[in-house]
């Protein structure tokens, strides 16, 4: 439905691009997850797709179409839930909503029945007489969401939506962007949170330096990847023998007791837990495997500080 092709973007001041030749296909009705650190050109990339930049180089078409065609037939199709919350802080939530849906030329039915929908949507009945300054993190997430609903968009972009949130509204939302693209949407999502991409998207990308490293369905971009080995001790090994590990794994992370070497071939399984054996610690818990997304994320992208 979205296709991304070679996109190339610069900012004035910078020295290298922020997107450097990007290429993605997205399918209608998804949830397509954007993974990167920071930097990586998730933004600048989200910016190209809401028509805030245009790209220096390259195309962007939706269902066949350039993206400014389709637009122009549908001008609120296409809605942006941006990082920082985008509502005045004095007005209630209701008054936010009319006057976001209002910024959208939406006639006055109109306009009421998308923001009851938005409404009940993020389940913001309690609070619509609120003004949207006082509400819980979590409620104005909900907010921000609700007001990227009132245009009734078909493609909803998300940079990080859940930032700042309790488990609880972060269930809440993932559960809602779900419905969303159930209903026959389309969702790009950015976010840090491995474990989100992981639980609702259907197919990713892992961006970097303004390049995709990797993209395809959540099998396709841990596949071939090194398998990994996590550990996890009922105290401490001995000294001697981390650093035995680390010299012989230089990518070994370690916290607590847990233990996890992100490169491991099968064949030295038996050797390890030989030497658990002989060292006296007892094993809790051990999986081994094709790396989960943040092991195969780190893969990708190493380990060096961005910022
Ligand atoms: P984060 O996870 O931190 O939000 P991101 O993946 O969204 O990062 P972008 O915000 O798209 O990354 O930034 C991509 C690159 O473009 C970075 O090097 C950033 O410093 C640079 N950049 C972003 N906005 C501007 C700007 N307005 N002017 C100059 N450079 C910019």
């Amino acid at each position: 439905m979205i296709h991304l092709d070679n996109l190339r973007y610069r900012y004035r001041s910078a020295a290298s691009p922020a997107l450097d030749g990007v290429s993605l296909d997205i399918g209608r009705g998804s949830i397509f997850g954007l993974l990167g650190p920071n930097g990586a050109g998730k933004t600048t990339l989200i910016s190209l797709l809401a028509g805030l930049l245009t790209p220096q180089e390259g195309h962007i078409a939706i269902d066949s179409e350039p993206l400014a065609a389709w637009r122009d037939g549908q001008p609120a199709a296409i809605a942006l839930v941006p990082q920082d919350y985008a509502f005045y802080p004095m007005l209630t939530v209701a008054e936010n909503l009319d006057f976001f849906a209002g910024v959208q030329g939406l006639a006055a039915p109109e306009r009421r029945r998308n923001c009851a929908e938005a409404i009940a949507f993020a389940c913001l009945e309690a609070v619509v007489n609120r003004p949207a300054g006082e509400l819980s993190g979590g409620l104005r997430r909900r907010l921000n969401l609700a007001i990227g609903l009132t245009g009734a968009p078909d493609v909803l972009l998300l940079d990080e939506p859940t930032v700042g949130v309790d488990p609880q509204s972060r269930h809440f939302l993932l559960q809602a962007v779900q419905r969303f693209a159930a209903a026959g949407h389309t969702v790009l999502y950015a976010s840090h949170y491995m474990e989100e991409i992981e639980a609702v998207c259907a197919a990713l990308a892992i961006m970097d330096a303004g390049q995709v490293l990797t993209s395809g369905t959540l099998a396709e971009v841990r596949r071939g990847k090194a398998s990994a080995l996590t550990v996890e001790m009922a105290s401490s090994p001995p000294e001697a023998l981390t650093a035995h590990w680390r010299a012989r794994f230089p990518a070994l992370e370690a916290a607590g007791n847990r233990f996890c070497f992100p490169d491991f071939a099968a064949a030295e399984l038996a050797a390890l837990l030989a030497e658990l054996a002989a060292a006296g610690v007892a094993l809790e818990r051990m999986e081994y495997g094709a790396p989960n997304l943040e092991q195969a994320f780190m893969q990708l992208t190493q380990h060096a500080l961005r910022d």
